[in-house]
């Protein structure tokens, strides 16, 4: 149960807080006196959703978000479909850089880890200059995960963001977690290689139709096997099944 006694919904096993606005959810983020609340917070996609009923291991580490919410049309139209309220789709790439907005007059501890290292080097440059006090940062093709334990344990940050992808960055927060407890982690996929102009978003008109999956396709064609396994969500949907 969030701040907001927003209840959890079950979207084929994986629970999703069903928000209506992004202010519900940094409600729960940051608390009334500024402080950073601990917890897992996870962007709950059709992709996720699907691995975690062919993967119990990614099922049982989806379980453990605090703030598990909706990144994805299909898993929105699902909420829907099972509350019949009106929720939304928060979009992960957006959240984060909320978040570290919010923590700056806290000047709450940041650590960055992933993406290649001129990526994530740029991501500190452009966070630091808006004031967001980062405190470490490591690129995400590391030898061995001790390197990012040794981090966590000698910074002891209030905020850790992962961009490793899926489900590879929901493994390591389950691992850093229990090293440090008193974080909130967040996975955000890409989202350093947007921040930087890497990688580009759909242009605001295709996402307010929500066809940012279909633009994301047109630059990399061959996320079209990542697609197609999507019809299966589509199917279980439909049948009212998830
Ligand atoms: N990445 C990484 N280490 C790895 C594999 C991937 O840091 O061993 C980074 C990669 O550079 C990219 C991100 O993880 O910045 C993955 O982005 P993708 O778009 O595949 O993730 P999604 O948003 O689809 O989960």
């Amino acid at each position: 149960m969030s701040q907001n006694n927003q209840a959890p919904v079950l979207v084929g096993g994986v629970a999703v807080n069903p928000y209506e606005s992004v202010e519900q959810l940094l409600a729960d983020v940051i608390s009334p006196d500024g402080k950073v609340v601990p917890g897992m917070a996870v962007a709950i996609n059709p992709e996720k959703v699907l691995k975690a009923l062919n993967d119990p291991e990614t099922k049982e580490i989806l379980a453990q978000a605090t703030l598990p919410f909706a990144d994805g049309i299909g898993v929105v139209k699902s909420l829907q479909q099972k509350t019949g309220k009106k929720c939304i789709r928060i979009a992960g790439c957006e959240l984060w850089l909320d978040i570290l907005n919010h923590s700056v007059a806290h000047q709450s501890k940041v650590v960055l880890i992933g993406a290649k290292p001129q990526v994530v080097e740029r991501c500190n440059e452009m966070l630091t200059s808006q004031n967001v006090n980062v405190v470490a940062y490591q690129d995400g093709y590391f030898d061995s995960e001790n390197v990012i334990f040794d981090l966590i344990k000698k910074t002891s940050p209030d905020i850790v963001i992962v961009a490793l992808g899926s489900p590879k960055q929901e493994k390591l927060i389950a691992k850093m977690r229990l090293i440090h407890n008193k974080a909130l982690y967040m996975g955000v996929g890409g989202s350093f290689d947007v921040l930087t102009g890497n990688v580009k978003r759909a242009p605001k008109a295709w996402q307010n139709l929500n066809l940012e999956w279909l633009y994301r396709l047109t630059k990399e064609p061959k996320r079209i096997f990542r697609q197609l396994k999507l019809l299966k969500f589509l199917h279980l949907y439909l049948l009212k099944k998830l």
